[in-house]
């Protein structure tokens, strides 16, 4: 409920109206009377709007919450922040997987010559004014700012077929950033607000969010056996995903995760004129990646719920020109930005998570 827009002043504010501060002129009768009505007034909706508004009181979480420029927004699938337990946060120097002792920006940058900068992300700022570049280069971006700015929404696959170690090889080996990672049971790890610019995919950087989902990814014929140890045919001839066991613990919230292609056969497909073979990303990871992409449209009105198609409306399986990625707003591939990338891969259902996200739009 929104408060009446006395209540939305700071209560110092309020001082003046009531008076307070005026111990002469409270002596005069008829100002004594016109603070009793406005105190009358005043007070009630105050008291009200305290009991909502109580000190100390936790302020509740769904656990689907999603941070822009500070603030809050439901997604309806499985989130973890860095701020929270068990999350990952790219906002830190140190490594985050190496030994203790060894973790520091200063021991970790002497040992890993990609870690050039303490910083595994920077700043918006094409596009900007002087004046906003100076409000927002301590992180001070406001919702309808970056609103302004935020056009893309890019898809990647990890190539290390779960999230831990996607976010151990961006932070702790090459000293990059993804704003989202998505792991192969569904769960959305948001390691950066998204008013930040995060380094994932060169040019698209200061307009896109970014999004690693987890998969080992696409291969052409004579290197797919890779696929071979990471899924396997169950009893019942159905495909499982199998992470190798000397991997030990993926990390995952889900425990005991059971994961499937969410269509069973291996698919193969075409990007950047080489032939993929790649199997399905899971069905967990759909749901949330639908959610994920509505809610984000919904965020920002300039990001449309779409993909890049060719004029009879099939998707686009190249990298765009420089005429169509600058005139493309909306949902895209690592591939569709650089020449030297096939991320997300040919089994990447494109109608699915569009057509998805577009239903759960209003
Ligand atoms: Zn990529």
């Amino acid at each position: 409920m929104r408060p009446p827009a006395l209540l939305q002043m700071p209560l110092s504010s309020l001082t003046p109206i009531l008076g307070r501060n005026d111990s002469s002129d409270l002596s005069l009768p008829w100002r004594g009377w016109a603070l009793l009505v406005l105190t009358a007034i005043c007070l009630t909706p105050l008291a009200a709007a305290a009991s909502e508004l109580e000190l100390g009181k936790q302020v509740p979480r769904q656990g689907d919450e999603i941070m822009v420029c500070g603030q809050l927004f439901h997604t309806t699938a499985p989130v973890v922040l860095w701020l929270d337990p068990g999350g990952y946060d790219a906002y830190r120097v140190e490594r985050r997987f190496a030994p203790l002792e060894k973790s520091s920006w200063e021991a970790s940058s002497k040992e890993n010559p990609h870690l050039d900068t303490p910083n595994r992300y920077g700043l918006r700022k094409a596009g900007l004014t002087d004046k906003q570049l100076q409000q927002v280069r301590g992180g001070g971006w406001d919702l309808p700012l970056l609103q302004k700015v935020v056009d893309q929404f890019v898809m990647h696959y990890d190539v290390c077929g779960y999230s831990q170690k996607c976010f151990r090889v961006l932070q702790d080996d090459r000293g990059l950033s993804v704003h989202i990672m998505l792991d192969i049971d569904g769960t959305i790890y948001q390691t950066l607000d998204l008013k930040e610019r995060a380094w994932h995919a060169t040019r698209s950087n200061t307009r896109s969010v970014g999004i690693e989902i987890a998969s080992i990814g696409a291969y052409p014929k004579d290197k797919k056996s890779v696929l071979d140890q990471w899924y396997t045919t169950a009893p019942d001839g159905t495909i499982r995903l199998r992470p190798p066991r000397q991997l030990g613990p993926l990390g995952l919230r889900t425990r005991h995760f059971e994961g499937r292609p969410d269509r069973q056969e291996l698919i193969v497909g075409t990007i950047q004129g080489i032939e993929l073979y790649q199997y399905d990303f899971t069905p967990q990871q759909y749901d949330s990646l639908i959610k994920l992409t509505a809610t984000l449209c919904r965020i920002f009105p300039l990001l449309k719920c779409t993909y890049p198609r060719d004029a009879n409306g099939r998707l686009i399986s190249h990298q765009l020109t420089d005429a169509q990625w600058k005139n493309f707003h909306g949902l895209l591939g690592h591939y569709h930005i650089q020449k030297n990338k096939t991320d997300p891969g040919p089994a990447f259902n494109w109608k699915k998570v569009i057509g998805g996200a577009t239903r759960l739009l209003p």
